[in-house]
């Protein structure tokens, strides 16, 4: 090229900057593509997989980033973001696929940042949780769209109000939040995007996540649902917190502060102090996904409203993404805290299912498959107990700083446990029927090794849960 034509060249990019191919919207094609290509890009540490299809027949794409795709690695927390529940909000699912894309680049460039957090994190993203919205939304395009075209999915239902209401539940059980179990028939109150979600929640022992939508900005946390009925604007005082209030609106708080914009509080006309908000106390709303989350299973979820326009305009994408970054980032990052560990038995065979339990918090979470739990917790001193049926609970005092997680391991002594005499003394603890003991008792005394002995007690764990 002419030395003059490089001028011309440099002084036309200068003046009409080319925005990177990923800074537009992106139909489910394009999405999917987007995902493939991070996923040829960063093939050592990526997979790409479907948790089932939309009531139209697209697939509900998952993008993971993790050193080890596919495996969960024992103390390796389980992340994931949620974009475009509401067809029509669309910034969510642009900043997933950028946040994807961004993840992979930044760890081929060996960025210290990235290639730790990849490294120490399975990452899940799900950027469409409703295709079919969305291109409803997109046929109209961005300046007509509306509060309520493509909202729902293809059957005309809101997915967020679509989960089951397990707050009727949790008031019958007496305050018990954690792991209320569904009805019967939970699947035929579903839509098919919603059941895909709530079988992939089952399926992977998720530690913190975040749903991302649009038409304000602001960073929500549970409870969305309030335990009497009330509107928006004047009753905004009234909240309804989670037993993990103070914790809830410290990690909204990594959000909003991350963010370029939404600590400010004043968005969209509205105001939010330190931009973030408790759900109920916004508006209240049930059947949501955030509250499922903390009442089913041991993740915690926040809902982030990143923008006033549901639809922005494709050349605000940039801005918005670099408005976002950090906070992704930042929020992903709040998944190593707290404490976490191995609940392990006698002969050292982690335990799933076990309950780990917070003095002072009335919520309780449980171990993964392998016996690795993850507690979330702030700064501070915790009496912690791991328990789980046929063994004697262990509590220990434990300190949390602000940085890394504290690691707790526990060894559970079986009730069972012979002690050197020749007929042991049983001690059973009031949670445990006794054909199970029994049962217990004979895996003990008729089989012996531990393969035969960890085979039995697993069989075991089907018949009775905690
Ligand atoms: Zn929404």
């Amino acid at each position: 090229m002419q030395p003059g034509l490089w001028k011309l060249a440099v002084l036309t990019a200068l003046l009409h900057p080319v925005l990177p191919l990923e800074f537009q919207h992106h139909r489910y094609p394009e999405m999917v593509s987007a995902l493939l290509r991070v996923q040829s890009e960063c093939p050592f540490i990526s997979r790409l997989y479907s948790i089932g299809r939309s009531a139209q027949g697209r697939h509900l794409y998952v993008l993971e980033l993790s050193d080890n795709p596919g495996i969960h690695e024992l103390l390796e927390p389980e992340f994931k973001y949620v974009g475009n529940m509401h067809g029509n909000e669309v910034l969510g699912r642009e900043l997933l696929i950028q946040l994807a894309q961004f993840l992979c680049d930044e760890y081929n460039r060996r960025n210290p940042r990235i290639t730790h957090l990849i490294h120490e994190t399975r990452i899940h993203i799900l950027p469409s949780m409703n295709p079919d919205g969305y291109e409803v939304a997109a046929d109209q395009g961005s300046e007509a769209n509306t509060y309520l075209t493509g909202r729902a999915n293809a059957r005309g239902v809101d997915l967020n109000r679509n989960f089951p209401d397990l707050h009727l539940a949790f008031q019958k059980l007496k305050g018990r939040n954690h792991h209320v179990s569904l009805d019967d028939n939970w699947r035929e109150q579903t839509e098919q995007e919603t059941y895909a979600v709530i079988r992939w929640m089952q399926s992977y022992n998720f530690v913190l996540s975040a749903n991302l939508h649009g038409g304000a900005v602001v960073a929500n946390y549970p409870f969305d649902k309030a335990t009497e009925p009330i509107g928006r604007g004047p009753y905004r005082r009234i909240i309804s917190t989670t037993p993990d209030h103070k914790l809830f609106q410290k990690l909204a708080k990594v959000y909003s502060y991350s963010h370029g914009w939404m600590h400010n509080g004043s968005n969209c006309g509205d105001y939010f102090p330190e931009g973030i908000t408790n759900g109920a106390s916004w508006y209240s709303l049930s059947r949501g996904m955030q509250d499922f989350n903390y009442l089913h299973t041991n993740c915690f979820e926040i809902t982030l409203e990143l923008s006033c326009k549901k639809f922005p305009p494709q050349h605000e994408l940039q801005r918005e993404w670099y408005g976002n970054r950090e906070a992704l980032l930042a929020f992903i990052e709040e998944v190593h805290k707290g404490i976490k560990g191995m609940v392990l038995d006698e002969n050292n065979n982690g335990i799933p299912k076990a309950v780990i339990s917070v003095s002072t918090i009335n919520h309780d979470i449980t171990s993964g498959i392998g016996g690795d739990y993850f507690r979330l917790l702030l700064p501070g001193k915790y009496m912690v107990t791991a328990s789980a049926p046929g063994y004697k609970g262990q509590t220990v005092l434990v300190s949390v700083g602000a940085g890394e997680p504290t690691r707790v391991d526990f060894h559970l002594v079986p009730f069972l446990a012979a002690p050197s005499t020749s007929v042991p003394t049983i001690s059973l603890p009031s949670v445990i029927t006794s054909s199970v003991s029994l049962h217990r008792l004979n895996s003990r005394t008729t089989k012996k090794g531990p393969p035969m002995l960890r085979e039995r007690r697993r069989t075991g764990w089907r018949f009775h849960g905690h």
